[in-house]
């Protein structure tokens, strides 16, 4: 690290770069939620989200997805190639829930038969197929922005949001089975991506797999009672517990 030059902090990590160009991400025990209103810190966080993403990242580019991921550097670093963010965050979701739901009872957004066939719609039912949607990243206060702004505004043309979802989908397809037999339900997830400036191949970024940036259930309490046991970062929106515990049982029910 000595070499490595300090040259930002987010919300989350802290983010240095070395001389060779690459990033180095130190991921924090910092926690934040809203906009980053509700704030506090929690042992082992940052350790457990880098490890989850180094874990992850390796598996996705076992299965041919195109990351920015070079190294884990114990306990909580992770080394990337570094790439221009893209002004979006993707969010995939497999069940009603969170802003998606509270957006669809204000009558702001329609789901359409192709994701729930029923009239009939409560919050946290499953989603027939992924709904993936678009965050602005580099705007004060992240909000949903529709792909035809994108294109008018810009941002990104029609083939990079395809490529976008196609590839969002498939780390859904890698992650959910996973998760499942490991007792998890992925209710929701959100990435990055980024433009290699090397290659210009848009590259998955930042974390992945995380429960700061996944929705993950207890699938037994789910399909048995019908209940949300949040184990990810809604412990802390919502109060529903020590996040350093839940963030550790986890860990252990992915990787051990
Ligand atoms: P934030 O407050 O934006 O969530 P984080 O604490 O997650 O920030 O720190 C990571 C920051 O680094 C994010 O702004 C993310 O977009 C950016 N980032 C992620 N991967 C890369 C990369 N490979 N190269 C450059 N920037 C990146
Ligand atoms: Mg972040």
């Amino acid at each position: 690290m000595d070499e490595a030059k300090f040259i930002g902090r987010g919300k989350a990590k802290d983010i240095y770069q070395r001389p060779n160009g690459d990033i180095v991400f130190v991921f924090t025990d910092r926690v934040t939620a809203f906009d980053g209103i509700k704030k506090a810190e929690y042992n082992d966080k940052g350790a457990i989200c880098c490890k989850l993403s180094c874990f992850w990242f390796e598996k996705l580019q076992a299965e041919g997805i195109k990351t920015h991921f070079k190294e884990y550097v114990p306990p909580n670093m992770l080394v990337a190639e570094d790439v221009s963010i893209l002004p979006v965050e993707v969010i995939a979701r497999n069940f009603l829930y969170g802003s998606l739901w509270k957006r669809y009872k204000k009558g702001e957004v329609e789901i359409n038969t192709e994701f729930i066939p029923e009239d009939e719609k409560s919050e946290g039912m499953p989603l027939e197929k992924s709904y993936v949607e678009f965050t602005t990243k580099f705007e004060r206060v992240d909000r949903p922005i529709t792909e035809e702004e994108l294109i008018e505004s810009e941002w990104m043309t029609k083939s990079e949001i395809e490529h976008l979802k196609m590839e969002t989908i498939k780390v859904g397809e890698i992650m959910s089975p996973y998760l499942s037999q490991k007792g998890i339900i992925l209710a929701d997830f959100k990435l990055e991506f980024g433009r290699s400036k090397m290659s210009g191949d848009i590259l998955l970024a930042d974390e992945v797999g995380t429960p700061d940036g996944c929705r993950f259930w207890d699938k037994e309490a789910y399909e048995r009672r019908g209940e949300i046991l949040s184990l990810d970062k809604d412990v802390f929106r919502q109060e529903k517990g020590d996040l350093s515990e839940v963030y550790r049982e986890v860990y252990k029910r992915i990787v051990d």
